[in-house]
């Protein structure tokens, strides 16, 4: 088997020495919102003397559903970002909740969206990923910026109740309808918040593998966003390996688990699943 991508979600605070020492050859840089990343030079120039590969996880405050080409400007940074750390992946949250700031959203508007980053990032040779989401997050909960290492959601579950089946199965369509019909769209699939909206995540993931380039992993009950260590909570692993093998991806594979420890554990389990595969 060709080398295996991991990595994780980092900060500048991150050591990535002791990340490669532990095995991780990947980064994903992450801020949650403004429009803007704070990686200071350095933790830049470690990631490229480091040879990390590298992907981009745009901040939330993209909206897709608002008609607003201001926003578009925005990826003139990010795409200098990416050139700085020879980067060719961003990654974008769908967010296709039904009841979008309480209107029915409109999928066509997202699609449009869509097609006008699509088309930037074309002429950079930079692919957009998106990524699929659960229903209703709210995200003024998600506490730390920059690393999802600290990240607890939890108190946004004790507010709001557990999706109905429609709307899960409205969801995932609706992710399913702007991988396959905008062109030049990719996937990133996260398989955490795929076993929210899904009993089989491998079903999910077979009608988009085509167009995967990034998955994140992270394990929970199927109720919740618990973002568990792999094995704590009830995504069959064992098949989610047999399957990636069986379409040849090697990553990367970003872990999102709440603490170092954590990440270290996952990784160690789901490199075990894919050489028993
Ligand atoms: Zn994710």
């Amino acid at each position: 088997m060709s080398t295996i991508i991991t990595g994780v979600n980092i900060s500048n605070k991150t050591d990535l020495e002791q990340l490669k020492n532990n095995g991780f050859n990947c980064v994903e840089l992450f801020t949650k919102d403004s429009f803007k990343f704070d990686f200071n030079d350095e933790i830049l120039r470690k990631i490229k003397e480091n040879g990390f590969y590298s992907v981009i996880h745009l901040p939330h405050d993209i909206d897709l559903h608002k008609q607003d080409d201001k926003q578009l400007f925005y990826f003139n940074d990010y795409i200098k970002l990416a050139k700085t750390i020879s980067c060719d992946k961003l990654v974008l949250h769908a967010d296709l909740d039904i009841t979008h700031n309480n209107e029915k959203s409109d999928l066509n508007i997202v699609k449009k969206n869509l097609e006008k980053i699509v088309d930037i990032l074309n002429h950079q040779n930079i692919k957009l990923c998106l990524e699929n989401d659960e229903p209703y997050t709210d995200l003024e909960d998600i506490q730390d910026t920059t690393v999802r290492l600290g990240y607890d959601i939890s108190s946004y579950y004790e507010k709001n109740s557990i999706y109905d089946k429609e709307t899960k199965q409205e969801n995932i369509s609706r992710y399913i309808d702007l991988i396959r019909n905008v062109d030049g769209l990719y996937a990133t699939f996260d398989v955490g918040h795929g076993n929210i909206l899904t009993e089989d995540i491998c079903d999910f993931y077979d009608k988009i593998k085509d167009k995967v380039l990034v998955i994140h992993l992270h394990d929970n009950r199927g109720i919740k966003d618990d973002h568990l260590q792999l094995g704590k909570g009830s995504i069959d692993f064992d098949k989610f390996a047999n399957v990636c093998k069986k379409n040849s991806f090697n990553g990367p594979f970003i872990f999102e688990n709440k603490s170092y420890e954590m990440i270290k554990q996952s990784k160690q389990y789901f490199i075990q699943k894919l050489e028993k595969v």
